[in-house]
């Protein structure tokens, strides 16, 4: 049996790179040979034990490479295809047919290790994956195609809010996952602020296009409304904190929109007027990952360059390197950091 190399995370702060067998292609399926994996929060988390998925645990869910093999009947892909990695569906459920596949027992399919392993199994230098979850993504440089799939959340939770040009929006938070809310927020023609209270990364992000930031430690609630009279449109909290989304829902404009991006580690619950909500007619919305059209209208953006995604990525390291990365990224906020197989 033909082995890859394939990062593992063993226990809490340790991976380890582990010979394992490369899986044999079933109807529909596709070898992708990976060109570039993101680190995210989730598999973060895990490394540093505040998330417990079962160990040990194969990591890797943003993943950009080229297809090298099909299986007979693969009509989609062809090996030589550049692609990006998302999201599955069947086609005929319920969830599929409004178009809410992320809803679909298929959705997550392929995001899971063939074989009950625990983990998505992209920290690898090959992957299985079937034909309608790859998007052609041209020439895009894989260290850049990679973060298809978290831009594709922020991607979604722009489409859920429903923003258009014209609006304004407060983006709390300048992390990555935030960064990316504001880029897609300004590719919208929406005036976006983007608050954190960490000038070097909104420095960063003033240098990519941000140009309106606000830098607080406390409560922002003032200033914002006193550059956006009445309130915004809409607000992503990519913090997830209680006293964050607390401001959210004070500098909200009636009908506008909150979207709880993040998740609360711990979770702290959050109060609200319902006569407020019924008054103002707002909308307190949650969005994490997405449908398939979000993913590839994601991969659409990085193929046309319609977005730079450079200030994301901060770092790649080699795959053999996984300690490291992982350590690196555990060690202050970063931004993402790629293992290339
Ligand atoms: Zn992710
Ligand atoms: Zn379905």
């Amino acid at each position: 049996m033909e082995t890859m190399k394939a990062a593992v995370i063993t226990e809490v702060g340790t991976v380890q790179v582990q010979d394992i067998p490369i899986p044999e292609l079933g109807p529909r399926e596709v070898l992708v040979k990976i060109g570039a994996a993101s680190i995210c929060s989730w598999e973060q988390r895990t490394f540093v034990g505040k998330q417990k998925p079962g160990l040990p645990f194969f990591g890797g869910h943003e993943n950009a490479g080229e297809v090298v093999a099909v299986a007979e009947g693969v009509r989609t892909v062809k090996p030589g295809d550049r692609v990006t990695l998302g999201p599955t569906q069947c086609g005929t459920c319920r969830a599929c047919l409004r178009g809410e596949d992320k809803g679909c027992p298929e959705h997550f399919q392929y995001f899971s290790l063939k074989g009950g392993d625990l983990g998505p199994g992209g920290f690898s230098e090959y992957k299985v994956h079937r034909e309608d979850g790859c998007f052609p993504v041209g020439d895009a440089p894989y260290e850049l195609a990679c973060l298809a799939e978290p831009l594709s959340c922020a991607v979604h939770a722009v489409r859920l809010m429903g923003m258009k040009e014209g609006d304004s929006a407060v983006v709390f938070g300048a992390g990555p996952m935030g960064l990316l809310n504001a880029l897609v927020l300004n590719a919208a023609g929406v005036d976006v602020l983007l608050v954190d209270m960490d000038e070097e990364r909104l420095e960063l992000a003033r240098a990519n296009g941000i140009s309106n930031t606000l830098c607080s430690s406390g409560d922002a609630v003032e200033d914002i409304l006193q550059r956006y009279p009445g309130g915004v449109d809409g607000v992503v909290t990519a913090i997830g904190s209680r006293a964050v989304n607390e401001q959210g829902l004070k500098i909200l404009q009636p009908r506008g929109t909150l979207c709880l991006f993040a998740s609360a580690h711990p979770v702290e619950p959050l109060e609200v007027d319902p006569n407020w909500v019924h008054n103002a007619e707002v909308r307190i919305i949650g969005a994490v990952s997405a449908d398939i059209s979000d993913h590839a209208r994601a991969t659409e953006m990085i193929r046309n360059g319609e977005i730079d995604l450079s200030p994301i990525m901060e770092k790649t390291y080699p795959l053999d390197q996984a300690q490291e990365a992982f350590e690196y990224l555990s060690a202050k906020p970063s931004y993402r950091v790629a293992l290339i197989p």
